[in-house]
């Protein structure tokens, strides 16, 4: 730790303060950053809950993150390095990006996509998927990225929520040596979303695929009669640039609106102040395209910076544990952002074979997705940040559009304390708060909320303003409630404690428990369902089940892998459950609500509190003396 260069922290939270105090002078400050079209005539419009940034201005995210640059040095420099498991290695320079960028919008035109209409990208992580984001943008189209991790029920209800009438998929993905058959997904998918018209298929390897006629596409030939220009065209500052999807508590997932000038306006300032991030910078997010850590870290914010971004595609450990720091090496990454379960899994590696990796061309690491405990932090600091580079643990959501509490090396380096987000960015106005929205006093845990718009904010939920009213905004009269406990110590540094709600991260990566519920319920054998997030060392929660089954049915090994297939087909291998376990109760309210904390506690050993709202207290016994088995079990298994 003493080893870090601190800088004073005098006049950064005083100024971070002054920001807050006053967000419309500050952010019309940063909004000049950019390059606009069109001035804006009102800086921001706030009919709570909805805020309205640079009203009347107009801009183009794809001129701003590709066509700028073409005037300058940065016309032949490296835009884009893109790698795989297996080697292959591609890169692009600014003008080949904007040669790509301009063809795929040129096609997209071809196909009769206008502005406002929606195009589903189910896309692995290669580099189309960026220039099929910049293309879609630089006509006006929204687009909607699936991760292509999520399997064909879950790509199925992304495309009908939408109501998107064109797909761009690619035949297949990579992961650990082996192809994902993207396509053959999406066929299965299409039969529930017959909304689409076309389906462009990026076509990667010779594996045979199936070709629908007069519906499916291939790329490599659209492209041919592309043309080679296509006007950025003005987009009003509000028009939307994105619909990401994400979970909530409820099973259907929220399509979260971003956009075109507040979210440009504010991660091109937030990766600046962040990252200190430049021309210079080689930058690595590690995350997938598919979140938004990847929309805003692979591919608008450092290219807006006229950085070089480096996208990989594969597992992080394949073909070797030493995958990552190969890589860091050969490209002299500067920059690296990545997961607490990502470093954790390295960390079981051991630090010996990393020192064999030259990593001294990082400067800054970055954490996001989940809490990073102190334990972890100290070893990624030390072995690869050689107690040289800052640690930014970003605190941020899907609906925030860009970092919210961090360090910000690119003002000024505040004091680090590893297990802390630090201070919200400037323009921020965090706060934790009790049950009744009033401030907490210094270190107790209360609910973290954002007491004033900023440009990064959600524009709402697609087609469900109401839903967008009562998940955000109707906890807590005023504010926005992110659905994450907090506590802030007496420096004012928040420290995020997990999800208050019914949100499980995996791996990072942010799952319903009614979304998992619905999935398990889907085994023709499974009466009721409830899931759990159960503390793991490693990805930070596992998925555990519970089952009711129905009547005839008999607990059995083969319906526990019913239902892994059933979760694994209507989600994805994400949300693979580590347990199932079946009883004949579960703990409920009177009301008939699942008590999961309950099940939770049972899981955790810990006293289980008050359950004077339980239904039925034999329900509490069973799942004790289930859990009981279970272990005894395992035990055995060891
Ligand atoms: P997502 O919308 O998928 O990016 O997930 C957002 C959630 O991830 C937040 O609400 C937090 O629960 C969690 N999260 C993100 N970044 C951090 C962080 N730096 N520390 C703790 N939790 C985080």
């Amino acid at each position: 730790m003493e080893k870090v260069k601190f800088y004073p922290v005098k006049g950064y939270i005083d100024f971070q303060k002054g920001a807050t105090a006053d967000i419309e002078r500050f952010w019309e400050k940063e909004a000049t950053k950019l390059e606009w079209f069109k001035h804006w005539d009102k800086v921001l419009e706030w009919e709570e809950p909805f805020a309205k940034w640079f009203v009347g201005g107009e801009l183009n995210a794809s001129y701003l993150c590709i066509d700028r640059h073409l005037y300058s040095w940065h016309k032949n420099k490296v835009a884009l390095y893109w790698e795989d498991e297996a080697g292959n290695t591609k890169a692009y320079s600014y003008f080949q990006l904007y040669r790509e960028v301009n063809k795929f919008a040129s096609m997209l035109e071809n196909l009769g996509v206008k502005k406002g209409d929606r195009v589903v990208l189910y896309l692995p992580m290669i580099p189309e998927l960026t220039i099929a984001m910049l293309a879609t943008v630089r006509i006006g189209a929204i687009h909607t990225v699936v991760f292509s991790g999520f399997s064909s029920q879950a790509l199925a209800d992304r495309i009908n929520d939408t109501s998107a009438e064109v797909l761009i998929a690619a035949d297949v993905g990579l992961r650990r040596g082996k192809y994902v058959p993207l396509k053959q997904i999406v066929d299965v998918a299409l039969k529930a979303a017959p909304a689409i018209k076309k389906v462009v298929v990026i076509k990667r390897t010779s594996e045979e695929i199936n070709m629908v006629a007069g519906r499916d596409l291939l790329y490599h030939d659209l492209i041919r009669d592309a043309e080679d220009y296509v006007e950025p065209r003005p987009m009003e500052s509000m028009h939307p640039l994105f619909i990401l999807y994400t979970s909530g508590t409820t099973g259907k997932p929220k399509g979260v609106v971003h956009s075109t000038g507040g979210y440009l306006v504010y991660i091109n300032s937030t990766y600046k102040w962040v990252f200190d991030i430049s021309d210079e910078s080689v930058y690595w997010c590690t995350a997938d395209v598919g979140w938004v850590t990847g929309h805003t870290s692979i591919v608008y914010a450092p290219l807006l910076h006229g950085a070089t971004v480096l996208m990989y595609e594969g597992a992080p450990d394949y073909p070797h544990p030493d995958r990552w720091w190969e890589i860091i090496e050969k490209y002299g990454v500067t920059i690296f952002y990545t997961s607490p379960t990502a470093i954790k899994m390295f960390m079981r590696y051991g630090d010996e074979r990393i020192k064999r990796y030259n990593l001294s061309s990082l400067k800054i690491l970055g954490s996001v997705g989940e809490v990073i405990n102190p334990e972890v932090w100290e070893w990624y600091y030390k072995n690869i940040g050689g107690e040289r580079c800052p640690i930014v643990d970003t605190w941020w959501q899907t609906e925030t559009g860009g970092i919210m509490i961090s360090p910000v090396p690119g003002i000024e380096l505040v004091p680090l304390k590893p297990g802390s987000a630090t201070l919200p960015l400037p323009g921020i106005d965090a706060e934790v708060v009790d049950e009744e929205g009033k401030p907490v006093d210094t270190s107790v845990k209360g609910h973290l909320v954002i007491r004033k718009p900023w440009p990064g904010m959600l524009m709402g939920l697609y087609n469900n303003p109401e839903r967008y009213k009562e998940a955000y905004w109707s906890k807590f009269k005023g504010l926005f409630y992110t659905g994450d406990y907090a506590i802030k110590d007496e420096d004012g540094y928040f420290w995020l404690l997990g999800r208050t709600d019914e949100v499980l991260k995996v791996a990072g990566h942010r799952l319903g428990t009614a979304e998992v519920e619905g999935a398990v319920i889907g085994a023709p054998f499974v009466a009721e369902a409830a899931v759990i997030g159960k503390p793991d060392p490693i990805k930070g929660e596992n998925i555990i089940v519970f089952v009711i089954l129905k009547e005839g049915y008999e607990p059995a090994d083969e319906l526990k892998k019913e239902i892994v297939k059933e979760v694994r087909k209507q989600i994805g291998p994400i949300a693979t459950p580590q347990e199932i376990h079946f009883v004949d109760k579960l703990p409920k309210t009177r009301s008939g609500k699942i008590m999961r904390r309950v099940l939770k506690t049972i899981m955790m050993d810990k006293p289980l509190g008050d359950l004077s709202t339980l239904e039925d207290e034999a329900s509490v016994e069973e799942v004790k003396a289930v859990y009981e088995d279970f272990k005894q079990m395992m035990k055995k298994k060891a």
